[in-house]
């Protein structure tokens, strides 16, 4: 330690005074005995180098006690001295006590200063070196700040004594920083935690972690802040956030391609479904201008013609409608749904597809299922998917059965269970799992994309569920989802997702 680099220091000249002080007082003893006869005013002056040697160097002191006694013991011993013994005991005993006295003084002081010392480096071991940022403020201004925070801030800290803490939040928090600060004074909650910028000197932002809470300082009460530097990690944050946003743009720009894909695989079968309405439409209404024109029929048959019309319009704005839900770009809106009624819209949707290849769809949901939390768009997507696949399969077949079953299966996780069954072609044990990597299609060049199935796993992951395939080559394949119930799920409010 520094100061005991400078007692070291300090020892020489300290035992040159104590040595001349002892020899001093060794020659007025034997100047007042020898020459003037007085034996008693020599014993005080030997107080002056015991004190000195004690207060200096604590016990070790004695010694200098012990060189001084000797005086008293000599002029005894050459009969110099005509005191009693007794007398000369008494001298040298109250030598030591003043010795021991001053010198065990001197040793506590010594100990206590050096272990002031101690801790005042400990303290600036702890301010200085600590990775965060320290200050201290009272009354809003800062009365210490550590060298860390000087560096956080490209500042040196002694500038930043006495600034007010307000100048160094980014204006952007300051509303939320001075909030957090207001609740803490009312309802008196000692320790803070918040994240916020604070202002370098060249302008720029630094991101903190803060942790306040109040102290004392030099007295009086403070508020103590550390600030932990997180800029890096905000930035690899908002980094990651734009990488999801991008990746989540792209998966919404792969589903709507992949939904574009099948409406225009779907656009031969679209057509005919609208030409039977329009046709429909085309005789009913050259009917009932033939019974106007020519005076035929009555009110009556007039009225069926004009039913039959408006029920043809009807249906063909339902398929346009259907079109058109199935390219809409949308945010996924999480909602208790029943899966039977979704299986059978997504039937009804494929009925002209179904029917024109002639394909026996037999439906065997349960009744009473528990809803299921999601997102009907997207669970229609899914099983349009399968039902389409399910279809293709079974082109080159004879025999086109598709059933799809709904049941619950109370002990799993996710109790509710689809299947799709088909009489296709089916796929081989190994490839069971190859059919939901992106871009695997057996289709034609310009027949398959090779995502629906991918997709279909993607929606059905957001939908907490699993999706799962197993077929024998040749002997038709199933499709099994599995989905939690509503309330497993969540708690039943609707809740809103982007996909
Ligand atoms: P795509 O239909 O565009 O090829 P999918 O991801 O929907 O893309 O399907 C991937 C592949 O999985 C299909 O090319 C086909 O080989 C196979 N597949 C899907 N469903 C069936 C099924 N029901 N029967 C037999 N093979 C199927």
């Amino acid at each position: 330690m520094a100061d005991r680099g400078t007692q070291d220091r300090r020892t020489l000249p300290q035992m040159l005074v104590v040595a001349l002080l002892v020899v001093g007082y060794a020659a007025f003893g034997a100047y007042m005995h020898l020459a003037l006869q007085i034996h008693i005013v020599y014993t005080h002056a030997a107080y002056v180098p015991i004190v000195l040697a004690s207060m200096w160097w604590g016990r070790r002191g004695l010694v200098v006690t012990g060189v001084v006694a000797c005086l008293p013991v000599c002029l005894h011993f050459f009969r110099v001295a005509d005191a009693p013994l007794w007398s000369d005991i008494a001298r040298i005993a109250f030598f030591c006590v003043v010795a021991v006295a001053v010198g065990e003084l001197s040793e506590k002081v010594k100990a206590a200063k050096w272990a002031l010392q101690a801790s005042e480096e400990n303290y600036r071991l702890i301010v200085e070196k600590s990775l965060a940022g320290i200050f201290v403020y009272r009354n809003e201004h800062i009365l210490f700040a550590n060298s860390r925070l000087g560096q956080m801030l490209g500042r040196p800290p002694e500038d930043l004594v006495a600034t007010s803490v307000w100048d160094l939040i980014a204006e952007e928090d300051l509303p939320n920083v001075r909030h957090l600060v207001k609740r803490r004074e009312t309802t008196g909650v000692s320790d803070l935690r918040y994240e916020c910028r604070l202002v370098r000197a060249d302008g720029t932002r630094t991101w903190v972690d803060v942790a306040s809470s109040a102290a004392d300082y030099e007295g009086q009460p403070a508020v103590l802040v550390n600030a932990y530097d997180i800029t890096g990690r905000k930035e690899a944050e908002a980094k990651r956030r734009e990488l999801a946003d991008l990746t989540r743009k792209q998966e919404e720009e792969l589903i709507h391609s992949a939904r574009l894909a099948e409406l225009g695989e779907m656009s031969a079968a679209v057509a005919h479904e609208l030409n039977q309405p329009l046709s429909g439409i085309r005789n009913f209404a050259n009917n009932a201008l033939y019974m106007l024109q020519e005076g035929v029929g009555g009110t009556e048959e007039l009225k069926e013609n004009l039913r039959w019309i408006t029920e043809q319009v009807q249906r063909a704005a339902k398929t346009i409608n259907q079109m058109r839900d199935m390219t809409r770009k949308s945010e996924s809106h999480f909602v208790p749904l029943g899966i039977n009624e979704i299986i059978r819209e997504s039937i009804e949707f494929l009925t002209p597809q179904l029917r024109l290849t002639g394909v026996e769809v037999s439906l065997d949901l349960a009744s009473g299922l528990q809803r299921v939390m999601g997102d009907r768009i997207q669970l229609e997507q899914v099983f349009l998917n399968l039902l389409t696949n399910a279809r293709q399969a079974m082109e080159e077949k004879d025999r086109r059965c598709l059933t799809v079953r709904t049941y619950v299966n109370a002990s799993e996780d996710r109790p509710l269970v689809v299947e799709v069954e088909d009489t296709g072609t089916g796929f081989s044990a190994d490839r069971s799992e190859k059919l939901f990597e992106a871009f695997f299609s057996t289709k034609e060049r310009g027949h398959g994309t090779g995502l629906g199935l991918t997709i279909s796993q993607r929606i059905i992951k957001d939908h907490r569920g699993t999706i799962g395939a197993e077929s024998e080559l040749g002997m038709g394949a199933r499709f099994t989802i599995r989905l939690p119930a509503a309330e497993a799920a969540d708690s039943g409010e609707a809740t809103k997702r982007h996909v």
